[in-house]
Order: structure tokens, then sequence, then C-alpha cells
């Protein structure tokens, strides 16, 4: 059987940090060393005070679905339609594109608490794809 397509991204310098970190399941965004705010993706200056200094830092990888859509057609063969492209808001304020998984795509809802799941695709990449949380989490 021929082996399943992928579509891995590629580890630059800049994100490195990030995907180090997401080996390890630990969800990094960026933080502005000058005013603390978080953004994600990584940038390279802030989008509050224009330093371009800034630092990873870890976040919970909990949070909520602030938007989403049930993707029916595949773009790719690593794709396996329906699946759910989503912009998952953190619990620290910063959005994230992701997909939701491990949930039937009708119970998904606008601002359904979710969790980060880790989906290793090679042994350098490991993405943070989000799952419903459960139940009696700390929130
Ligand atoms: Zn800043």
């Amino acid at each position: 059987m021929a082996e399943e397509p992928k579509l891995i991204p590629q580890v630059t310098k800049e994100l490195k940090p990030f995907f180090d970190a997401a080996r390890n399941h630990q969800l990094m965004v960026q933080k502005c060393d000058n005013c603390g705010a978080l953004r994600f993706p990584a940038a390279p200056l802030c989008l509050n005070c224009d330093s371009d200094k800034a630092s990873w830092t870890p976040v919970s990888g909990r949070g909520q679905v602030f938007s989403f859509t049930v993707m029916h057609r595949a773009y790719h063969p690593a794709f396996k339609a329906p699946y759910i492209l989503a912009v998952i808001e953190l619990d620290e304020g910063v959005k994230m594109t992701s997909n939701v998984v491990g949930i039937e795509h009708s119970r998904v809802k606008c601002g359904m608490p979710v969790e980060v799941a880790w989906d290793k695709l090679s042994d350098e990449v490991t993405l943070p794809r989000f799952r419903p949380a459960s139940q009696g989490a700390a929130r």
C-alpha cells in the first residue's frame, strides 16, 4: 500500500522554538518583551507597540471555538474531507487557526470549550489540533 501523503510545515529558524515545544506537547505563542502582548502566528514586530523584541511563552492549550467551517472538499491529498477548519480563541486571548477533531462535525458549535490534541506528523513536526475539552477540566 502506498504511503499516505503528508503536508508537513517547514521548521524555520523563527519557528523552531514553537516546534521544539510542540514535540514535547507544550503549546507556545510569542510574547512581546516590551509590552507583554501575546501573538500568534509568529511575527517580527509586535502589533501593539511595534517592538521587535519577543520571546516564546507557554500557554494552557485550552480555549474555545471562535469560528469554524466544515470543509467538504480536500484541497490536498493529505486532507481527508470532510474536516473542520477552525479559529480557536485560546484562554490567553490569542487566536490560532487549526482543526477540531474527535467530535461529530454536526456537534461543533462556536463558543465550545476545546483543548489541544497533539498530532505527530514526523519526528520533527507535531501540530496542535483541538478536541472538545474533557469533562471536569479546570478552566
Ligand atoms: Zn509590544
